[in-house]
């Protein structure tokens, strides 16, 4: 072992040494449709607009490190009430770890169910804090993915998590949960409960409007899966008490220049990605009928902008489809109860076309 090996071995914490980095597949050219991005660009004369922003942007200073104007259109946007506030994150995924970072005294648990995000987990073991997995149910029919209340109750009390994190759809099956268990959780919970509302562009429910009734709720958004993952751009929402304190912990920068002008921008004009949300959604059922009626496939019904489906050997129909040219995400391997399974983000009509000929041809080929 070379001296630099042997003494990263000693010195980094053996959890970090077990991790595999997160791992980002070479999509150069494919068609992707691995990670839920939006497939749409706004139009010409908006990005125009973006463009000259863009250019008369103070990129010598230092970002304003609390965005009025842009936290004030979140604010707009959500009709949040007296006393609420924003807390800017780059991407959701940051605001996960000043949350957790925040209240992980010795001996603190965060608990999620499994499967989800996986990002829950990852940070949590990044920041040396205990995670908790409640696995969902697994009945065949509508139910699968759905919570299991009374295991998950019990959990809570057993386990009493600073911190739960609930994605609303469920990432990667693409379920809603129960509006109802949800706030039995959110009664039972002895600390904070955060609903991360990654998806809320294409589902039909939210808890903003729980936000008042709840001191222990907070919802967290990010406009991401709306047409800005290149941005990295995610908010948490809640009593101006929490963001208080959370804000402490947020690096003064972390949201640049040009991520805060762009963002300000495109929400000025949040309707066209609310169109662009509305058409992927119409595309999503029209790709949803095509997996229900192909045979070998059975599909999940989704409330986000993909749709998770089985296959009877789902690392072979990965592959198929990408020497087929087309990347989507195989969770295979990722955890039990994703066995065999896929995962497609909806694309254009056309990207969704080429996916279910490719999907066919592959199924067809290794039967
Ligand atoms: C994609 C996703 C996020 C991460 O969003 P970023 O803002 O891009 O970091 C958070 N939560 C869920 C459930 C997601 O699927």
């Amino acid at each position: 072992m070379s001296p630099v090996s042997s003494l990263a071995k000693t010195l980094i914490r053996p959890e970090i040494l077990a991790l595999h980095a997160y791992h980002v597949p070479d999509c150069a050219g494919l068609i992707k449709l691995d990670a839920m991005e939006n497939p749409y660009l706004v139009p010409q004369p908006l990005r125009d607009e973006i463009a000259s922003v863009v250019a008369a942007a103070h990129i010598n200073r230092y970002p304003d490190p609390n965005p009025h104007a842009l936290k004030e259109q979140i604010r707009l946007l959500l009709e949040l009430p007296e006393g609420m506030d924003v807390l800017l994150g780059n991407g959701s995924d940051e605001l996960i770890q000043l949350l957790a970072m925040a209240v992980n005294k010795p001996g603190a648990v965060l608990l999620s169910v499994e499967p989800s995000f996986v990002m829950y987990k990852m940070i949590a073991t990044f920041i040396g804090m205990r995670y908790v997995g409640v696995p969902l149910r697994t009945n065949s029919g509508p139910s699968d993915f759905s919570l299991d209340l009374i295991s998950t109750l019990d959990a809570i009390h057993r386990e009493q998590p600073a911190l739960i994190f609930l994605a609303y759809p469920n990432n990667p099956t693409g379920n809603l949960f129960s509006h109802d268990d949800v706030r039995r959780i959110i009664d039972a919970a002895p600390g904070l409960v955060v609903i991360d509302e990654a998806y809320y562009a294409f589902a039909s429910d939210s808890f903003v409007p729980q936000l008042t009734h709840y001191p222990n709720l907070l919802v967290m958004r990010t406009f991401s899966k709306l047409g800005m993952a290149g941005l990295r751009l995610g908010f948490l929402v809640g009593s101006s008490v929490w963001l208080e304190q959370l804000e402490k912990l947020r690096l003064p920068y972390n949201v640049g220049v040009l991520p805060q002008l762009v963002a300000e921008k495109l929400l000025e004009n949040h309707g066209v990605l609310l169109q662009q949300a509305d058409q992927i959604k119409l595309d999503r059922a029209a790709l949803y009928q095509q997996l229900v009626s192909m045979a070998g496939v059975e599909v999940y019904s989704s409330e986000a902008n993909f749709l998770l489906f089985r296959v009877a050997n789902a690392t072979a129909v990965f592959n198929g489809l990408k020497q087929r040219g087309v990347l989507i995400k195989n969770l295979n391997g990722g955890h039990p109860m994703l066995n065999n399974c896929l995962r497609v983000t909806v694309g254009t009509p056309e990207e969704n076309e080429l996916f279910i000929s490719a999907l066919q041809d592959t199924i067809h080929q290794t039967v």
